[in-house]
């Protein structure tokens, strides 16, 4: 059945895939999805090209996508991606968190890699479109959710290497995820990277770059090798101040009870701003706990959680939520973050911040958007 729907401006010509999931397949692969290995029965495109602007958005069934071997991305790396959930709510509803400010930064990584900007209102209408029809896949179960994967990358033919590209292709996928952590949240070791950089001032650290990933792997094998779970980038000039873990930014906790003290990198350029880090920075001075962004060293690290003044270290991020630090290794050694368990001001961040995106406490601050 071929039909449209429009939403906000652009309308979304709808092609229904003949080979949907029956309702029985579709829950066995609900069952235990992991993260990032099952998709749903639709994917949303949408083309660019200079002379059109933005056209021909369609909903379609899943399915591969045919380049010729030219195609400018596969060459140059023009490519840029978002990463957002849709929650199950109580009420059966389905709702994404703050999806506003990943359009906003979609665009801002745009702007940085030479590509279109995505009218916001097309993004979140890829996303409505998307769940409209694939809205069974969001998961119920708790702790599950369905990842919503945007992206967008260069689509002209030809090895041209002095020119952004003149035409793209956004594309939207979801996966249903299940916890990231089976068997409960579990504190990480991390690597101290001195030997490679993840972002230089005026690179591209600020834009979810696709690759900005493409190079981190080889330092993350690195860590794994040192007996590590995840790398810890430095900066690229002193290769000293703590800027981000893997894919996620990084809160140190100072002191306990009334006098707790939170603090995170500052924003310098290199680091990309999350939107799970912003998000706590808000919840906790609204909680009255002090937060403010600024740096650390790796040397100031180890100082404080030698002598106890550090007390928690958490990373945070759309995928994992927030993940406790518990053990720190570098090419000075190693050591630990208090007993190296999850700390009590990580754990009610996280029940805040999941309460707010699964709909089980009221939104005071309008992040919360219903798309289905
Ligand atoms: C996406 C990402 C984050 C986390 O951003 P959120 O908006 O909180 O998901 C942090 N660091 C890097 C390098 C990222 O790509």
């Amino acid at each position: 059945m071929n039909s449209s729907t429009t939403t906000s401006g652009l309308a979304f010509e709808v092609r229904l895939s003949p080979q949907r999931k029956t309702p029985q397949e579709r829950a066995a692969l609900l069952e235990n999805p992991g993260f990032g290995n099952v998709f749903t029965d639709h994917m949303v495109t949408v083309r660019y090209t200079e002379s059109r602007g933005w056209h021909d958005a369609q909903l379609e069934p899943y399915g591969p996508l045919i380049l010729d071997p030219a195609t400018a991305a596969l060459h140059y790396a023009q490519e840029i991606f978002e990463g957002l959930k849709a929650y199950r709510h109580p009420d059966g509803t389905i709702a994404c968190f703050r999806p506003e400010a990943n359009a906003a930064r979609f665009n801002r990584s745009a702007r940085r890699m030479a590509m279109p900007e995505l009218p916001e209102e097309l993004f979140i209408g890829a996303i409505e479109t998307l769940i409209q029809h694939d809205g069974e896949w969001v998961p119920t179960q708790e702790n599950s959710s369905l990842y919503l994967r945007p992206y967008m990358f260069a689509t002209d033919v030809g090895l041209g290497v002095n020119n952004p590209s003149r035409s793209y292709l956004f594309v939207l996928i979801a996966s249903p995820s299940g916890p990231y952590f089976s068997g409960g949240i579990k504190p990480v070791t991390v690597w101290l990277s001195e030997d490679y950089t993840r972002a230089a001032p005026g690179g591209t650290g600020e834009a979810k770059f696709a690759g900005n990933y493409a190079a981190s792997f080889l330092a993350q094998a690195q860590a794994v090798e040192k007996g590590c779970d995840q790398v810890v980038w430095l900066d690229a000039l002193e290769h000293r101040w703590v800027e981000e873990m893997g894919g996620m930014n990084l809160f140190f906790v100072f002191g306990s009870g009334d006098d707790v003290r939170l603090l995170t990198p500052e924003l310098t350029g290199t680091l990309l701003p999350g939107i799970t880090r912003d998000s706590l920075l808000k919840l906790s001075s609204e909680l009255g706990i002090a937060a403010e962004e600024g740096r650390i060293s790796t040397e100031q690290w180890r100082a404080a959680a030698q002598s106890g003044e550090l007390t928690e270290v958490f990373a945070c991020g759309t995928a994992a939520v927030i993940t406790p630090v518990g053990h720190v290794k570098g090419s000075g050694g190693e050591f630990s973050i208090s007993d190296g368990t999850p700390g009590p001001l990580t754990m009610r961040l996280r029940e805040e911040l999941v309460a707010l995106q699964y709909g089980t406490r009221p939104d005071t601050h309008g992040w919360v958007r219903k798309v289905g």
